[in-house]
């Protein structure tokens, strides 16, 4: 008789609260892996492939279940990372079991494992979708040479992944983090703006400001914090900020109302 070989996820962390990873009251699964490295990443203990811990997706819905009443003010569960597109098989099955008890589905993402040229992935990412409810998709600069700069890696398929999401017809929730001469130049706050004011799957737009907290993470692992100096981003400014995107959504949407 042959045994159905269980997926299993690598998990950084479970946090049974959330309440800035979604909509409502959420459980929260961290994952174990990430291959950009952002300059301002609060977790960088997830970047690490093989490191974590391994856990089946019931397990992970049982967690779920001990605390379930509170997810039930337009909660779910959100999962998160690290990267969890790098853990694709993983995701079909918790987000299978959590869609047969009708749980609200979230993947919070880089949109960096998207790769439209492979066969297999977009396979799995097709099926992926048809049990996601949201995908808050973290675009960290519009300008590729500077994305490179603060990511170390290309945003070319990120891009692409916001326009397969539009296809695909998942709700998008747009996050952008600004930081002080890094990512708070209005022209190019405009031009993101324009990218996703073409995209109709766009639900929401988070703009938040940088902070320095994650610093103290770097210095107990260790690791060199490239952003030290960088002031955190002063809120009074972040209105501008976001209006600065909220316009290049405006300008796109009055040339396709054309
Ligand atoms: S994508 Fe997220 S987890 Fe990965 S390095 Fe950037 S901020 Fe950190």
């Amino acid at each position: 008789m042959q045994e159905n070989k269980k997926v299993l996820g690598r998990i950084h962390s479970l946090e049974s609260f959330g309440t800035v990873d979604g909509p409502g009251t959420r459980f929260v699964v961290f994952v174990q892996g990430c291959p950009m490295r952002c300059a301002y990443c609060h977790n960088p203990d997830t970047w690490e492939m093989n490191s974590g811990t391994l856990m089946e997706p019931e397990y992970i819905m049982e967690q779920y279940e001990r605390n379930k009443p509170f997810y039930q003010n337009g909660g779910g569960i959100t999962v998160t990372g690290g990267e969890p597109l790098m853990q694709v098989d993983f995701l079909i099955a918790l987000f299978t079991l959590a869609k047969e008890q009708g749980v609200h589905t979230c993947i919070d993402s880089s949109g960096i494992a998207f790769n439209p040229d492979s066969a297999a992935l977009m396979e799995k990412l097709d099926h992926l979708m048809t049990l996601t409810d949201l995908v808050m998709l973290d675009i960290k600069h519009i300008d590729p040479i500077k994305h490179k700069e603060l990511t170390s890696q290309e945003n070319t398929n990120i891009l692409k992944f916001a326009e397969y999401l539009n296809e695909k017809h998942v709700d998008m929730w747009i996050r952008h983090v600004v930081v002080p001469g890094i990512t708070d130049d209005e022209v190019y706050l405009e031009k993101l703006g324009y990218f996703i004011g073409g995209l109709s799957n766009l639900k929401a737009l988070d703009v938040l400001p940088y902070h320095t907290m994650g610093e103290t993470k770097y210095e107990k692992l260790g690791m060199e914090y490239k952003l030290k100096g960088v002031p955190p981003m002063d809120k009074t400014k972040l209105l501008d900020k976001k209006q600065a995107i909220l316009n290049g959504i405006k300008k796109r949407r009055a040339e396709l109302a054309k």
